[in-house]
């Protein structure tokens, strides 16, 4: 077997890529994967060669062969300049802001980002004293109206977390870089898979690798890429604060990438067979999946994605909460539980109502945000179809 050269890599379509990205088994004694490397201390074999400190690796902090190989891999995936790995999602977020804002900025978020991540712009980034403004999701180009002076990021999350809006993300990214501000997207749901963030306009991409990438719900973890422009300021802000992930973490994620494609093309299938098979229920008045026909950023999904991901939000009709309750506490199937993009089936309630600013958050009934998983879609339907049955004769009593 011969070194792949570098021009055929490029041509490489994405599930061979995931192959062979980041792997070098001539360094690891032919062996296929590259181990878990845990550790501090780096020895110099020199005086002069430590004075020299060019070493490949020369500590903990500054990454390891199995950090080398993740972040090497994520960037040839997300067409990056760059990658860092930190501890979780969250982490990734917080990076990211911190990467692109100073004290005394504007930061625009979509009113539909990860709520935690509001948690961090009104709390941290307030301290800081940088002001976030939120703005509805789909104003695209609109967002011109609301730039300052000193605006200098904008946040964007498609589809938008539990409300699955779009974003019209190039439109915005053309608006940012008019004013010379970073466009910083949490891009968790599509994985650069479906969605090629920096290709797109997107300076900072964040992908929480707790969801497909892991696609086992059992490690956390964060990956920020930076386009060219921003690559090396992200580097110099993650080695500031030494926010590094874990070597088993890592380790796990590499195991995960290798099978990504796959398990997000069956996500995408099984999600797109629920999604379709609660439209035709009684109980549902409606589905937010950007992937279906009728949903409003139906468009905007055909134009940019190159796929869809099995997590989407049902809207039921109205009916009291404890018949909702009744439906939730009696599926088999589907667990209650925060985070998704494992191989089992999630469901959780939510309402965004209270915490929004931007935008009135009113459906028109209860919503339900489902994980489809990778069991048969008839027993998930058989599943639901039992807790509907048992929620229909709550309501009525
Ligand atoms: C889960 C999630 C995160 C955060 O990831 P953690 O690893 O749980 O911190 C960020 N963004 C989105 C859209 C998420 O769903």
């Amino acid at each position: 077997m011969s070194d792949l050269d570098p021009e055929t890599r490029k041509t490489l379509r994405p599930r061979t890529r995931l192959v062979y990205a980041g792997r070098k088994p001539e360094e690891q004694f032919g062996y296929v994967n590259t181990p878990i490397y845990r550790g501090s201390t780096v020895l110099s074999p020199t005086a002069a060669d430590l004075r020299r400190g060019d070493a490949r690796f020369t500590y903990g902090t500054e990454g390891t062969p199995t950090t080398e190989a993740l972040e090497t891999a994520w960037s040839e995936l997300a067409g990056a300049a760059g990658t860092v790995l930190v501890p979780t999602g969250l982490a990734a977020i917080a990076l990211a802001l911190m990467t692109a804002l100073s004290a005394g900025d504007h930061l625009l978020v979509t009113d539909s980002a990860y709520r935690p991540t509001r948690r961090f712009c009104d709390g941290y980034l307030k301290r800081m004293n940088v002001e976030t403004e939120y703005y509805d999701p789909t104003l695209g180009a609109g967002v011109a109206t609301l730039m300052r002076p000193n605006t200098r990021a904008i946040l964007v999350e498609a589809p938008g977390s539990q409300t699955f809006e779009m974003q019209d993300v190039p439109a915005i990214a053309d608006v940012a870089h008019a004013h010379g501000a970073c466009v910083i997207m949490d891009n968790t749901w599509a994985t650069p898979l479906f969605f090629p963030p920096h290709a797109r306009g997107v300076d900072l991409a964040i992908e929480a690798g707790t969801k497909y990438l892991s696609g086992h719900s059992d490690l956390m973890l964060g990956l920020v890429s930076a386009n060219e422009a921003w690559n090396g300021r992200l580097r110099e802000t993650y080695g500031l604060f030494a926010m590094n992930a874990g070597p088993e973490d890592c380790f796990l994620a590499l195991r995960g990438l290798r099978t990504l494609e796959l398990r997000l093309r069956e996500a995408e299938r099984q999600g797109l067979a629920m999604a379709n098979w609660f439209m035709t229920r009684p109980e549902v008045k409606d589905v937010l999946h950007p992937a279906l026909p009728h949903d409003p950023g139906h468009a905007i999904w055909k134009r940019d994605f190159l796929g869809s991901s099995g997590l989407f939000s049902v809207i039921l009709h109205p009916v009291s909460q404890a018949a909702v309750d009744a439906f939730l506490d009696s599926l088999q199937l589907f667990g209650m539980g925060y985070s998704w993009g494992g191989y089992e089936s999630l469901v959780i309630p939510f309402d965004c109502s209270r915490y929004r600013t931007a935008t009135h958050w009113s459906p028109g009934g209860p919503g339900l945000r489902f994980q489809i998983g990778l069991e048969d879609v008839a027993d998930l339907q058989a599943d639901l179809e039992r807790a509907f049955a048992v929620m229909v004769e709550a309501a009525g009593k």
